[in-house]
């Protein structure tokens, strides 16, 4: 099966498994989604909001500095870190809020583990005077201090969750909960194109605006030439708003890079689709990849990196790796900081220890490239939350 041969699926990966009493609801934002996707005033608006609000279009930077120390091809970086709140998360969350606004809800909702996804609600919530609710583990409350802080001052209310293991797992739960209990004034925002249709194609359309502006930008760079793209994968929304515009571009090779952790050992990795380990099962209401045990049990998976720790990843990403359209591959906590400290010292630029991860995989990649290639990374976010989490890391006093 290619392509999305029925409503919400991407060959045999998405779907909604989601109980009863939320179906409602799936089946009001689908249409809300369909209608407004297509509406012009709709689009001009949300356009109007990536480059007033969040700073589109992003810069495509030359990296002259991490090309010379490759020593060939040609080496930009796509510039999410330079958006409003610091990373690709806002130009979902834009979108989800303008829909829920023509949709009359007065109340946005979000999940959120290390506290990114949170802020980015919030803030759109602020912007358009709505009520927000983030539901997050009493654990992680704990751990993003400042994160929470970020959130209380944008008026948001955080919600401390402490069943099961306190963490996002458990938040996700709750906020589904408390959705399905308030579904006549209330949008739930999920953070990354994973969860029930419509949000894999709802998130993937709005991060699309990533690769569109890859395809304009790299015109005026290099004639058009582009041989290699790379993106991290959490739940998968920057790499599939980075790819999506050249799933059909066979000579554009595509690498999407999972958090390979402190090793292959299960539970010690985030590497869904890149590790042998991993099968199709069902998690947050879609069909796809999976970090699962021998008895299908959802693991606790690990990465230095939180956002990139996550067990699932988007039904999309399911179908391009089966289909081989994307090559997903592992980079380890240890590669992932090393790049982080390269980029910071070459270029100027501290990137997420998410991004990290796909600037890390260049130290593979261009020993295999061609002279004249042309590389795009994704930098999907700022590395200004990491910087204290990294110097522990390397050991030293801060
Ligand atoms: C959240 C986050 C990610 C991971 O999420 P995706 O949905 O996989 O993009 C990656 N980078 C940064 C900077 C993030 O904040």
């Amino acid at each position: 099966m290619t392509g999305e041969m029925k409503k919400g699926r991407f060959g045999k990966f998405g779907g909604q498994y989601v109980p009863e009493i939320v179906m409602p609801v799936l089946n009001e934002l689908e249409q809300a989604y369909e209608k407004y996707s297509r509406d012009e005033e709709f689009l001009a608006e949300l356009r109007k909001y990536y480059m007033e609000y969040a700073g589109r279009p992003t810069l495509l930077y030359y990296a002259e500095q991490l090309t010379k120390h490759y020593g060939k091809g040609k080496i930009y970086l796509k510039r999410e870190d330079l958006l409003h709140t610091g990373a690709h998360k806002i130009n979902n969350a834009l979108g989800q809020v303008l829909l829920a606004k023509r949709m009359g809800k007065k109340r946005v909702i979000a999940e959120t583990g290390a506290g990114q996804h949170g802020v980015a609600t919030a803030t759109v919530a602020a912007l358009f005077g709505m009520e927000c609710r983030v539901f997050m583990g009493t654990v992680d409350i704990e751990r993003q201090k400042l994160n929470v802080f970020k959130m209380k001052l944008l008026g948001a209310e955080v919600v401390p969750v402490t069943t099961g293991t306190a963490t996002l797992k458990d938040a996700t739960s709750e906020a589904i909960r408390y959705w399905a209990a308030h579904i006549e004034d209330t949008h739930y925002i999920i953070g990354s194109a994973v969860g029930p249709h419509p949000y894999p194609t709802m998130v993937r359309d709005f991060q699309s605006v990533i690769g569109r502006e890859i395809r304009q930008q790299i015109k005026t760079e290099t004639g058009g030439r582009l041989d290699y793209l790379l993106a991290c994968v959490g739940g998968g929304s920057n790499a599939i708003g980075t790819f999506y515009e050249f799933k059909d571009d066979a000579n554009v090779r595509k690498f999407g890079v999972e958090a390979a952790g402190r090793g292959p050992a299960i539970g010690d990795n985030a590497q869904t689709l890149s590790s042998p380990a991993s099968r199709p099962g069902v998690l947050h209401g879609a069909y796809s990849y999976l970090a699962q045990d021998e008895d299908g049990q959802v693991i606790e998976v690990y990465s230095i990196s939180a956002g990139l720790d996550y067990p699932g990843v988007g039904p999309e990403h399911s179908m391009f790796h089966e289909q081989g359209i994307v090559k997903y591959v592992g980079i380890n906590d240890q590669e992932a900081l090393e790049a982080f400290q390269l980029l910071s010292r070459l270029e100027g630029i501290i990137p997420a220890v998410e991004s990290s991860h796909a600037l890390a995989y260049l130290a593979k990649l261009m020993p295999q490239t061609n002279e004249d290639e042309v590389v795009v990374v994704t930098l999907s976010g700022r590395g200004d939350k990491d910087v204290q989490q990294v110097v522990k890391a390397l050991g030293e006093e801060i």
